[in-house]
């Protein structure tokens, strides 16, 4: 029953170069919702379409429900796998009407059955009333329901969705990635979507696999991606980030702002050893303090929260989220004080 869906054991794609894909192994479990996040370039495409069928790997294997669809000597055809894509651009018919668009893939099953199934697949993907209209005549956010429903229609096991949200309006993109996730969670409907937008993957994923350079570096939910970072690189895709150098001393880590409560990720830290601190907006509170020995050096009033740059006495700088009751304007020296059993992740200076 737990059995995954999808897996990935170990691959490689190249076009003739190096690595677009490189060593990459993940599964996808029933009913899971997996981001895959990453910049542009990093292979998150490619991906996908070694899932769908569309390309093959040239070392690894790609497993559907336990049966073998990419291996050595074996390429299982993409319409043979039962797994749906929907396209960056979605790819509709654009002379086709909604209700022509969705059932395109339904044609191995007789026309009551199909009929039946477009109504079910309409209203789950909340088109009821757009069964007559072509896609010119739809919203952004509409035209790729019908993408998900056409997608959704023959049941596969799972679905594949790249950069769902990206020709989408800005203000509109909240509310569909809410009504996308809203969808497949109430169908049980396992999916593996892409996109380069953090708070994209971490508003709808159960976990999230980050990539950079062909390479999976972390796959593991959203706390932990964020929380406990495998790599710097790791720590700025989840989230602002800045890295201060410190030494660890007696379990503790020294810096220029004081001792603070230090872990690692990858074993114990020796003494003397020199590391950087991750440090998120959120792990220091800037307090006014005349003698401080930190200044504001720019403060940014976003309504919701204030940022304050703050910079260090060795002219590094961080950034600190505060309330927006009291911005501290510009030149104000300050004190910073870390949050009340905040452990600084300690990241190994050879580390990028
Ligand atoms: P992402 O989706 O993360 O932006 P892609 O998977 O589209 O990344 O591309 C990863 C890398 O592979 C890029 O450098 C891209 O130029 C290259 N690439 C993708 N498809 C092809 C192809 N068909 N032929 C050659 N290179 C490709
Ligand atoms: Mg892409």
């Amino acid at each position: 029953m737990n059995d995954p869906v999808i897996e990935c054991r170990r691959i490689t794609k190249r076009y003739g170069g190096g690595p677009v894909v490189d060593d990459v192994s993940f599964v996808l479990r029933p009913s899971e919702i997996l981001a895959l996040l990453g910049p542009s370039g990093s292979g998150k495409t490619t991906v996908l379409r070694l899932v769908a069928g569309f390309e093959s790997p040239e070392e690894g294997e790609v497993s559907v429900l336990g049966r073998l669809v990419s291996g050595p000597s074996v390429h299982v055809p993409p319409d043979r796998r039962h797994v749906g894509m929907v396209f960056q651009e979605y790819a509709l018919f654009p002379h086709k009407t909604v209700a022509e668009n969705v059932t395109f893939g339904l044609h191995r099953i007789g026309p009551r059955e199909r009929e039946r199934r477009m109504a079910e697949v309409i209203s789950l993907a909340r088109l009821d009333g757009l069964e007559g209209r072509y896609p010119h005549e739809l919203s952004g956010g509409q035209q790729q329901r019908v993408a998900l429903a056409r997608t959704i229609a023959p049941r596969p096991v799972a679905v594949l969705l790249d950069e769902p949200f990206s020709n989408l309006d800005v203000g509109m993109r909240r509310r569909m990635r809410r009504e996308l996730a809203g969808i497949l969670r109430g169908n049980g409907i396992a999916a593996i979507f892409v996109t380069h937008d953090r708070e994209e993957a971490f508003a709808i994923a159960d976990r999230i696999g980050v990539m950079r350079d062909g390479r999976l570096e972390q796959m593991d939910t959203p706390q932990v991606i964020y929380n406990a970072p495998a790599a710097p690189f790791v720590a700025r895709m989840a989230g602002t980030s800045d890295f201060i150098d410190a030494e660890v001393r007696g379990g503790l880590a020294v810096t220029e702002v004081g001792k603070l409560p230090v872990t690692s990720g990858n074993g114990a830290l020796s003494e003397g050893e020199r590391v950087k601190l991750l440090v998120r907006p959120d792990d220091f509170e800037a307090l006014p303090h005349e003698k401080g020995p930190s200044v504001v050096r720019v403060q940014e009033f976003l309504g919701d929260t204030t940022v304050l740059e703050v910079e260090m006495p060795s002219g590094a700088t961080l950034l600190c989220r505060q309330r927006s009751y009291w911005p501290l304007a510009p030149g104000t020296r300050v004190a910073l004080v870390p949050e009340t059993d905040k452990q600084f992740l300690a990241f190994s200076e050879s580390q990028t």
